[in-house]
C-alpha cells in the first residue's frame, strides 16, 4: 500500500483531517494499480463524514449565453463565437422548471444566470421568481449570479436564497491562463461575502484546463481553505468556438484520481459530479465516482449541454443503496 494511502487512512478517515497539498499531489500521481485502492478509502471517508445520503439538485439557467467575460472554457460568453446567444427565462417557466426538479425527489433547485455579476434587472427577476417559487414548490433555491457587491448578498438572504455557487474555477496561479476580464481574487472577494453572510457557499472547478497536476493539487488546498459546504467538480467538456475547444478531455483514471483526491482532501464537503462526466467517465464513470468519494449529482440537463437523464441516475441511486437526501423538517 502506498505511504499516502496509509496516511490518509489515520489522517482523514480516523481524524477527519483532511490531506494537504502535499498529500493530495502524492494521491493524482498515484499509478494505476493503486487508483482502486484510493477510490475506496475515498468512498470510506464520504460514508464516515458525510454519510450514505446522495444530494440531487437540478439547475435552471435564468439567463442564458451573452456574458461579458472571456472565461476560456465558457460557451456563454458573448466575446468567442460559440453558438449560445442571450436568451432570458420568464417567472410561469422558471417555476415549472422549479417543479420539475422537486418531482425528481430533489432538493436543490439552483438558478443561474450568464453574467459577471448581477444587474437591478437580474435582481428583480430573482426577487420575483425566488417568490414565486418559495410560495408553490417545496424545494431550497439556490444561486449562481457571479461576482455580488455586499448590498447583493444582503438582498438574497433577505428573498431567502440559501445556498450562493460562485466557482474559482482553476487555481490562483493558473486563472489568468483561464480568464483575463476579471480575476481569482475579486471571485475570492464575492465568496467571502457570501460565506459571512450566513448563506451556504457552494465554490468548485473545471479540471482539464490545461493546469498541471501540481496545479489541480494547488486548487484542492485552495478549495480546503476556502472550507465550502458543497464542490462541484467539473470535468471540460471543450465546446465548439471557445478557445479551448480543441483541448483534449481528462482522462478517465486522471478523472477518478481526482475524485478521490478532492474528497481525501475535504472529507466533509458535498461533492458533486457536475458538468463533463459523462464524456470523462461514461456510465460506468458515474458509478465508479459514486463509490469514490462523491456524494451528489445534478439531475437532468446542464446549462448548455445535454446530461444523462434523470431517471438514470435515479435507478443507480438504488441500486447502490444510497438515499437521496430528504428536506430537512426545519426548513
Ligand atoms: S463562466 Fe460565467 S462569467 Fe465566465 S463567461 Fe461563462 S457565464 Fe460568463
Amino acid at each position: 500500500m502506498p505511504e499516502i494511502l496509509d496516511q490518509a487512512r489515520t489522517q482523514v478517515l480516523e481524524s477527519g483531517v483532511g490531506l494537504d497539498q502535499a498529500g493530495v499531489l502524492a494521491v493524482l500521481k498515484l499509478p494505476d494499480e493503486h487508483l482502486p485502492a484510493a477510490l475506496q478509502l475515498a468512498h470510506e471517508v464520504r460514508m464516515r463524514w458525510c454519510g450514505p445520503e446522495v444530494e440531487v439538485e437540478g439547475i435552471v439557467s435564468l439567463k442564458t449565453g451573452g456574458c461579458p467575460e472571456d472565461c476560456h472554457f465558457c460557451s456563454q460568453s458573448g466575446l468567442f463565437a460559440s453558438p449560445v446567444r442571450s436568451v432570458w427565462l420568464d417567472i410561469p417557466s422558471l417555476v415549472e422548471a422549479a417543479k420539475q426538479t422537486a418531482a425528481t425527489g430533489a432538493t436543490e433547485f439552483c438558478i443561474v444566470a450568464a453574467v459577471r455579476g448581477p444587474d437591478a434587472r437580474l435582481m428583480k427577476q430573482m426577487r420575483e421568481g425566488v417568490a414565486a417559487i418559495r410560495a408553490e414548490v417545496d424545494i431550497q433555491v439556490a444561486a449562481s449570479l457571479g461576482m455580488l457587491s455586499q448590498e447583493q448578498v444582503d438582498e438574497l438572504v433577505d428573498m431567502g436564497v440559501h445556498r450562493y455557487n460562485h466557482n474559482l474555477e482553476t487555481c490562483r496561479s493558473y486563472f489568468p491562463n483561464v480568464v483575463t476580464t476579471h480575476s481569482w481574487e475579486e471571485r475570492w472577494e464575492t465568496l467571502r461575502m457570501v460565506r459571512e453572510s450566513g448563506m451556504e457557499v457552494c465554490c468548485g472547478g473545471i479540471l482539464g484546463l490545461g493546469e498541471s497536476v501540481e496545479q489541480r493539487a494547488e486548487f484542492a488546498a485552495q478549495l480546503a481553505e476556502l472550507d465550502p459546504h458543497e464542490v462541484p467538480l467539473n470535468f471540460l467538456n471543450p465546446r465548439p468556438g471557445t478557445p479551448l475547444g480543441d483541448r483534449p478531455v481528462v482522462e478517465g483514471k486522471d478523472a477518478l484520481r481526482a475524485i478521490a483526491a478532492f474528497r481525501l482532501a475535504m472529507p466533509r464537503t458535498i461533492l458533486r459530479y457536475a458538468g463533463g462526466r459523462e464524456i470523462t467517465l461514461g456510465d460506468l464513470g458515474t458509478r465508479d465516482g459514486l463509490l469514490g468519494g462523491i456524494n451528489a449529482v445534478i439531475v437532468g440537463n446542464y446549462l448548455t449541454t445535454l446530461g444523462r437523464p434523470a431517471t438514470d441516475d435515479l435507478a443507480l441511486l438504488t441500486e447502490l443503496k444510497m438515499p437521496v437526501k430528504a428536506l430537512s423538517a426545519t426548513l
